[in-house]
Order: C-alpha cells, then sequence, then structure tokens
C-alpha cells in the first residue's frame, strides 16, 4: 500500500513522501504525475486580436445599417445611435462572459486574476452602452411618433416581438449591476452575491432573441443574423464546457474523497483528499483548484485553495486558514465526504520562470503554493524562500519547506512578528539580488501589493514578479 503524505518534514529516502527521495533526485512526486500545459501566448494573442475585430464588425454592421432618408427623418439620428450602443453594449458584454468562460488556452497564459480583472474594468462599459440603447431608442421612437418620451414606453414594450421579455432581461441587467457596484457588493457576502450574479447569463439570454427579430443589422440579413447567433451559441457553449462540463467529468473521474483532516497550526487544517487516476490529473506546483465539497449547506459554493503539495497519487492535499463560515465548517467535515473539483487555475508556476535565480516569498498561508511551487522548481535555482507570519506558530508547513530549500541547496528566511516591527523593504536586504532573480509572491492582497511595490521601487521587472493574490 502507498504511505499516506504526511504534513511531517520529508525523509529523504523513506517511504513515499511529500518531498524529496534522496541527494540528486527529483522529488518522487513531481516525476510521477503531469504537470499543466505550457501557456501558448501567440493563440491568446488570436484570440484578443480576434474578439477586437469581432466588435469592429459589430459596430460596422450597426454603422451600415441606416440609410441617408431613415437618418433625416424624424427620430433618425436617435434610432441609428440606439442601434449602434445596442450592439456595441451587447457584443461588449459577450466579450465580459468570453473573459469568464474559463478556456483553458486563456487561463494559462493571463491567469484567472487578471481575466477578473480585465471583466471587472470593462463592466461598466456594456451596462452603461445597453442603457443608452434604451433611452436614445425610447426618445427615438417618441419623436417619430411625435409623442412624449414616457408616453412611448408602453407602446414599444407591448408593441414589438419579443420586447416585453427583452425589457425583462434589461430590468434583471440593471438589477444584477447595481449590486455589483463596490459599496453594494462588499455588503453582501461573496456566495450570495455569486448566485445573484449568475442572473445576469439569464438577462443576456432574454434579451437575445429581440436583437435578431428587430435589429436593423439583422432583419433582412440572413448571414449576419447566423453569424450573430453562431458567436452566442459558441460563448454559450464554452461557459457550458469549461464551467460546468468538464468540472463535472473531471471530479466524476477522480472521485475524490476526504482522507483526513488534521490540525496544521493555529486555526489551519491540512486536507487530504483520496482519488483515482491522480496520475493523470495535470496540474502544476503552485496552481489551485476551486473546490466544492459536497456536504450539506456547502456544496453550492466552490472557494480557491491552491494544493499545497504536488498530486501524490491517490493522494492530493490542501491547506485551509478557516477565516469565515465556508473554511470552518470545511474544517469540521467527516472524513469520506466528496468533493468535487474545478480547474487547475493559476499562472504561479515553474512556466512563468525566466531566470535560473528564484525568490519566493510568502505572507501566512500564501505559503501553501509556495510549498507545492518549490517541489517543481527545476534544479540548480538555488532558490531563497522568506516566509512572513504573525507569530512562530504561524509558519505552518516550515519543516517541509525546509527541507525542500535544503535540497535545491537554496536559502530559507522567516520572519516573524507585527508587520510593523518587520517591514517589507526588509526583503531587499535579505535577498539581496533580486533585480535578478523571478520573484514570486503570495498571500493576502495587502502583503502581495506591499511586496510588489517594494519591487517596483526597487526597478525589477514587472515580467519577473509572479503573485498569487488569495483573494478575487
Ligand atoms: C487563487 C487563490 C488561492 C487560494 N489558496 C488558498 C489556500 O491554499 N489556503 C487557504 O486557506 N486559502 C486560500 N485562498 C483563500 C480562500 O479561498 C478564502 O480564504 C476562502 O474562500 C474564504 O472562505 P470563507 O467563506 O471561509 O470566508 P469568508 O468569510 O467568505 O471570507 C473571508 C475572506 O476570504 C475572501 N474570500 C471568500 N470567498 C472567496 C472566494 N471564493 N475567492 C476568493 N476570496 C474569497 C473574502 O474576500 C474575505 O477576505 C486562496 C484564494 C485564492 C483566490
Amino acid at each position: 500500500m502507498t504511505a499516506k503524505p504526511t504534513s511531517a518534514p520529508p525523509r529523504p529516502g523513506g517511504l513515499l513522501t511529500l518531498g524529496p527521495d534522496g541527494p540528486g533526485e527529483a522529488p518522487r512526486a513531481a516525476a510521477s504525475t503531469p504537470r499543466s500545459p505550457a501557456p501558448r501566448p501567440l493563440l491568446v494573442d488570436l484570440a484578443l486580436a480576434a474578439v477586437a475585430v469581432g466588435f469592429g464588425l459589430s459596430v460596422g454592421i450597426a454603422l451600415t445599417a441606416t440609410s441617408h432618408q431613415q437618418l433625416a427623418a424624424p427620430g433618425g439620428v436617435a434610432l441609428f445611435l440606439g442601434n449602434v450602443t445596442g450592439l456595441a453594449g451587447t457584443y461588449l458584454a459577450l466579450v465580459m462572459v468570453l473573459l469568464i468562460s474559463r478556456i483553458p488556452f486563456v487561463e494559462r497564459v493571463l491567469g484567472q486574476d487578471t481575466l477578473l480583472r480585465w471583466h471587472r474594468r470593462l463592466a461598466p462599459w456594456p451596462i452603461s452602452l445597453i442603457i443608452a440603447h434604451v433611452v436614445i431608442l425610447t426618445i427615438g421612437y417618441a419623436q417619430a411618433a411625435r409623442t412624449g418620451i414616457l408616453h412611448e414606453i408602453g407602446p414599444l414594450v407591448n408593441g414589438f416581438p419579443d420586447m416585453g421579455i427583452a425589457t425583462a432581461g434589461f430590468v434583471l441587467m440593471v438589477a444584477v449591476s447595481i449590486a455589483s457596484l463596490y459599496p453594494i457588493r462588499r455588503r453582501i457576502k461573496r456566495e450570495n452575491w455569486w448566485g445573484l450574479h449568475l442572473f445576469m447569463y439569464l438577462a443576456l439570454a432574454l434579451a437575445f432573441a429581440h436583437e435578431i427579430v428587430l435589429g436593423p443589422s439583422f432583419v433582412g440579413h440572413p448571414m449576419t443574423q447566423l453569424v450573430w447567433s453562431v458567436a452566442w451559441a459558441a460563448t454559450a457553449g464554452l461557459v457550458l464546457t469549461y464551467r460546468v462540463g468538464l468540472p463535472i467529468v473531471r471530479s466524476i473521474r477522480h472521485g475524490l474523497v476526504i482522507e483526513e483532516i488534521r490540525p496544521e497550526g493555529p486555526g489551519v487544517v491540512t486536507v487530504i483528499l483520496r482519488g483515482r487516476h491522480l496520475e493523470r490529473l495535470a496540474v502544476s506546483g503552485g496552481q489551485f483548484f476551486e473546490w466544492r465539497f459536497l456536504a450539506r449547506g456547502m456544496w453550492w459554493q466552490a472557494h480557491p485553495f491552491s494544493i499545497s503539495a504536488r498530486p501524490q497519487p491517490p493522494y492530493l492535499r490542501l491547506t485551509v486558514k478557516c477565516v469565515g463560515d465556508f473554511t470552518t465548517a470545511l474544517a469540521r467535515l467527516p472524513v469520506g465526504t466528496r468533493v468535487a473539483l474545478e480547474g487547475p487555475y493559476g499562472t504561479f508556476t515553474t512556466h512563468a520562470l525566466r531566470t535560473r535565480k528564484v525568490a519566493l516569498i510568502a505572507g501566512g498561508i500564501g505559503v501553501t503554493s509556495v510549498r507545492s511551487l518549490l517541489e517543481d522548481l527545476p534544479k540548480g535555482t538555488r532558490p531563497v524562500v522568506v516566509l512572513r507570519a504573525s507569530s512562530e506558530e504561524e509558519l505552518i508547513l516550515r519543516e517541509e519547506i525546509a527541507e525542500l530549500v535544503k535540497w535545491h541547496g537554496g536559502r530559507l528566511h522567516e520572519i516573524v512578528g507585527p508587520r510593523t516591527a518587520q517591514p517589507v523593504e526588509h526583503l531587499a536586504e535579505l535577498i539581496g539580488d533580486l533585480k535578478k532573480r523571478d520573484t514570486y509572491v503570495s498571500g493576502s492582497e495587502s502583503f502581495v501589493m506591499s511586496v510588489t511595490r517594494l519591487l517596483a521601487l526597487l526597478k525589477v521587472p514587472q515580467e519577473a514578479v509572479h503573485a498569487d493574490v488569495y483573494a478575487m
């Protein structure tokens, strides 16, 4: 029988452990399971170019759909602008959906954090354009009918096919957008907000039919109708495949269950999962999964946790700090609880390496991704590893890290105490040649931000800084 992974120090030459097997040998776990495929930036560049061309075409078909006579007629300019804003807005909404559809080759290059950031930055544009579309078109129809704007709303909603349903979609879209405004969103529990956010998919689906049936760019243009419909169907297909289908298939294939939960430090537990075919699960050290624990009250939420060791079939390991409802409940789950997973995600891997000199800096629980990344580092990188925690007991996984650092011939520094007593500026002295290294930083948002700011001040090139922020 295979030995269960331990959170004790890896013993060189011992039974299967989570660390190196002996001097000069690659860590056994790293050798036995595949890593996630290398990123292909060219493919992503092509995809981004295609998206930009798509935007140009969408605006183009809107601009050419109105004749001079139509423009000159009462309300003509407003109807034209309403059409342009509508098409531009819905196209950008489609791009927003694509950004979070978890397409693997895109995730591998840009990472979920960047994609989410782009998704959030883009968000005000489609919703503003769609609101403008509704307002401007109402003005246009009122001018054409020589009536008041408010008076025109009823005939507009009731007098055209699919307009009732599109109006419901619009109201839903505005409601979800208001809930997404930061001052409101931060008052809603993350999982509730996420559930609410799903209604945006419904809103977009409800609005689709009226575009095809009423849009001047589509009426009488079967080819344009076809291309637009295929683009939307393909986007829906990608979301269903990568956010629903693939996670279900992967979860069934691996059949993960909790094998053991053991304390790792104050308020921190290590969760050991047992599963099938883990030798086929391609995941790199430093990556994370979205985990779903199939227990009452928890199954509907997926939370991100990094692997704290590379898979060691039939085991997989994560280490969790109890910070809220979900993580506290997780620590109390019984052995045998089934676990579904989505991923792996994340660019905090050796694929990001540019040099053979590495610094790894972990704040608090950020140590988990650094721990698994250490297993993947090529021999000869001699990493300088800095662990930062408020107290000695919070330096979790420290023995395993020490063993791996020793195996790599690197240096380990442990910084303990309040942040004010140990400012990040100290890191520069400790590590020394930061400008010549790839620096990986992981932990809370404030910790990662403070370190990356320091690195920027020290003129460390941006491409050499790889961050893993434990918040989204
Ligand atoms: C890429 C990544 C890797 C992570 N790896 C680990 C890890 O290895 N070990 C570990 O202990 N923690 C890790 N985290 C953090 C972990 O996901 C959250 O602590 C956890 O989801 C909190 O859930 P909760 O309901 O217990 O707490 P809550 O009360 O919901 O929240 C407590 C804090 O966690 C944040 N948070 C809550 N839910 C999420 C979520 N779904 N995504 C991101 N942040 C959230 C909140 O913003 C808040 O600051 C990681 C986060 C990310 C983004």
